[in-house]
């Protein structure tokens, strides 16, 4: 058995931290390099951590193939739904630990701690309850082809699914990947990013409370590159779901292309706000400002372009840098006066920083902060550019942090130009007031997800994922019952062969 570690967190929650892998629904040793787990508030080690070699995929995943051919195969969809009701019921349980092992692992502030309460582990419940009730309600079609014939469509499950996660929601991107795929009927082995490992390790134990049957569930912290390759080039690994950086959405994509695994792939983004000359400005302004700063501007949707027009451009630039004074509360995740944390490493700092310093030296206006906050911790400045245009690498790359760039628009064709100028097509936000210019406008923007005089929202009902290089699929909602299951067509044959 892998030894668990005492916590004492910052809000003065202690637990028991599972440690190792999570296999057959034991803890066991990793035999993997190890990494370190720190806390991104001090900048200091939390806990070292050893990381799953291959040899440890290869346990895991046989481990998953044992319970997909035994007993969790046997089971009535219903049965399947109750174990997923078990786990919401014990996620609701364990809502404030979860939530703070959370901000404490990754930085989530007071606004997105308090919304890993209400938002990230309330949105975990609830997903686990969505597919709690959606496992005996997946279904296949019957097709009469011609009086003697008929075909009817088994909806089957994959089997063992490879599930890559990353840390921005760690808690929350473990339940839109799980749930699905269990309520479906396959077995998963998951991967946490080696950021944020605590809170997948934890729902192991709720996995073993659930009494699920061993190796339903698998959880494998470790490297990406020894761990999380080794699991999307696995041959007995039939599909792969991914959230992460476009990058390695890639290397995925090529790993995973050996036998062939069903890829679903949510990759980044550098999704665009547009506000209209018609637009209720002081909506506009909190939405693309919360759009943009939420969860430290790490999140694969943040708005971190803002197209004006002309005609409004100054007065959205005064109310959007107002909005950002009052709310740059940088500091201490567990304090009530926070709203922005800390960035979740080190590298994301580094590079974040470096960004900034890009965007000065390209010659875009800085109208708020522009650099590092404090002299602890991983904080940076809420950071406005304006008078960006499409050259500068502020607007073409993703920076995934408190960094935005705006610029001016003068005709609706050009507001949608350069809102589709871009190699991704993960989200889009337009702000107006006019009906008909709103869904005109939505129609033609590159994104999986557009958002009408709003940014950000999600619901476990409704797809999310992305058009170019935002990835492959879609998960939640009734989508992710089809990403997670494959199509048995039965051809009957009811005459005689003449
Ligand atoms: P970031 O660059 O922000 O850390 P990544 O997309 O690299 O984001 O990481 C998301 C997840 O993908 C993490 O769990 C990470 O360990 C994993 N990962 C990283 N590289 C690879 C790889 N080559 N193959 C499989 N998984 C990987």
């Amino acid at each position: 058995m892998a030894a668990a570690v005492e916590i004492s967190l910052p809000n003065g929650l202690k637990y028991s931290q599972p440690t190792g892998l999570f296999i057959g629904n034991e803890f066991v040793p990793a035999t993997g390099e190890k990494f370190a787990v720190i806390n991104p508030a001090t900048n200091e080690e939390v806990i070292t951590l050893p990381g799953a070699s291959e040899a440890d995929v290869d346990k895991a995943v046989a481990a998953a193939r044992r319970a997909f051919e035994g007993e969790w195969s046997e089971l009535a969809a219903v049965d399947r739904g109750s174990f997923l009701y078990k786990l919401s019921e014990l996620i609701d349980r364990d809502r404030k630990l979860l939530a703070s092992i959370d901000a404490f692992d990754n930085g989530k502030a007071r606004h997105t701690y308090t919304d890993a309460l209400e938002g990230d582990i309330d949105e975990s419940y609830n997903v686990f309850k969505y597919y709690a009730g959606a496992a005996d309600k997946i279904t296949g079609r019957t097709i009469e082809t011609s009086p003697a014939k008929l075909a009817y469509v088994l909806q089957e499950p994959l089997g063992v699914c490879g599930q890559i996660i990353p840390w921005n929601f760690p808690f929350m991107m473990l339940a839109w990947k799980v749930a699905p795929a269990l309520a479906c009927g396959n077995t998963v082995v998951l991967k946490p990013a080696e950021q944020t490992p605590l809170s997948a390790l934890y729902f192991g134990k709720l996995v073993v409370e659930a009494g699920l049957p061993a190796g339903v569930v698998n959880i494998i912290p470790g490297i990406g590159s020894v761990s999380g390759k080794a699991l999307a080039g696995h041959m007995d690994v039939d599909k792969i779901a991914f959230t992460g950086s476009t990058n390695t959405g890639r290397a995925i994509m090529k790993s995973a292309a050996n036998n062939l695994k069903n890829i679903t792939l949510e990759c980044g983004g550098k999704s665009p706000s547009i506000v209209f000359e018609d637009a209720d400005l002081d909506q506009a302004a909190k939405w693309c400002h919360s759009g943009i700063m939420y969860n430290q501007g790490q999140v694969c949707t943040s708005t971190s372009r803002i197209y004006v027009h002309e005609a409004v451009y100054d007065d959205f630039l005064k109310r959007f840098v107002e909005i950002t004074k009052e709310n740059a509360r940088v500091g201490d995740p567990f304090s009530s006066e926070t709203w922005q944390g800390p960035q979740v490493s080190q590298a994301q700092y580094d590079k974040i920083l470096s960004y900034i310093e890009e965007g000065k030296s390209s010659g875009a206006r800085l109208l708020h902060g522009g650099s590092k906050h404090g002299s602890k911790g991983l904080f940076i400045e809420p950071t406005v550019f304006a008078d960006t245009t499409e050259d500068m690498k502020i607007i073409q790359e993703e920076i995934f942090g408190p960094v935005v760039a705006i610029s001016k628009f003068s005709t609706e064709a050009e507001a949608i130009a350069k809102a589709n100028d871009t190699s991704y097509g993960l989200a889009a936000a337009l702000f107006t007031e006019k009906i008909s210019k709103a869904h005109k406008v939505a129609r033609k923007l590159q994104a999986g997800m557009v958002w009408i005089n709003s940014s950000n929202d999600s619901h476990f009902g409704i797809p999310f994922g992305g058009y170019k290089s935002s990835g492959i699929g879609r998960e939640l909602g009734q989508y992710a019952l089809d990403a997670y299951t494959q199509s048995k067509a039965v051809h009957v044959n009811l005459g005689s062969r003449l």
